[in-house]
């Protein structure tokens, strides 16, 4: 797509600090990392978001996660590696390209997802989860 800066980097048009590369994904240093050896995986077609990209397309995506997280996990010393994937700019997501995010952490980064979970009123849970087997195509 053009103007895409993944499409961009996909196409060899801008520079980035390449990892894996195949026909179908690339993976790279994300220029403003959480922590040094912060990594995105991204696929070569341009797809929005997880809801838009084909599930076989996102297995190949991933095929490469764990061969990279574990060089990154070696190579930075992390203590532990989030996995991080953001989908509309309410979620946080500020490239439109579909891409997951290989975060090194350590214990003194000092990050938290800050979530507060919540709690279901009687019979929310059931009757949601009726609303989304109903979208699955899943018979009861
Ligand atoms: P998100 O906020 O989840 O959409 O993630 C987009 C990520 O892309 C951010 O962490 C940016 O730092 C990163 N990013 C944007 N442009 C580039 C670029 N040209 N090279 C490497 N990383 C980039
Ligand atoms: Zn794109």
């Amino acid at each position: 797509m053009t103007g895409c800066v993944f499409c961009k980097i996909a196409r060899g048009e801008i520079p980035a600090c390449k990892l894996l590369e195949d026909d179908e994904k690339v993976s790279f240093l994300d220029s403003n990392p959480l922590n040094p050896g912060h990594t995105l995986v991204v696929p070569k077609k341009h797809y929005e978001t997880v809801m838009d990209i084909p599930g076989k397309e996102l297995g190949k995506l991933m095929e490469i996660v764990p061969a990279l997280a574990r060089a990154i996990f070696n190579v930075t010393k992390a203590e532990g590696l989030n996995l991080f994937q953001t989908n509309k700019p309410c979620a946080g997501q500020t490239v439109p390209h579909v891409h997951i995010h290989i975060i090194p952490r350590n214990s003194r980064d000092g990050f938290s997802f800050g979530w507060r979970q919540g709690r279901y009123k009687e019979g929310e849970m059931e009757g949601l989860r009726n609303e989304l087997i109903k979208a699955l195509g899943v018979k009861l």
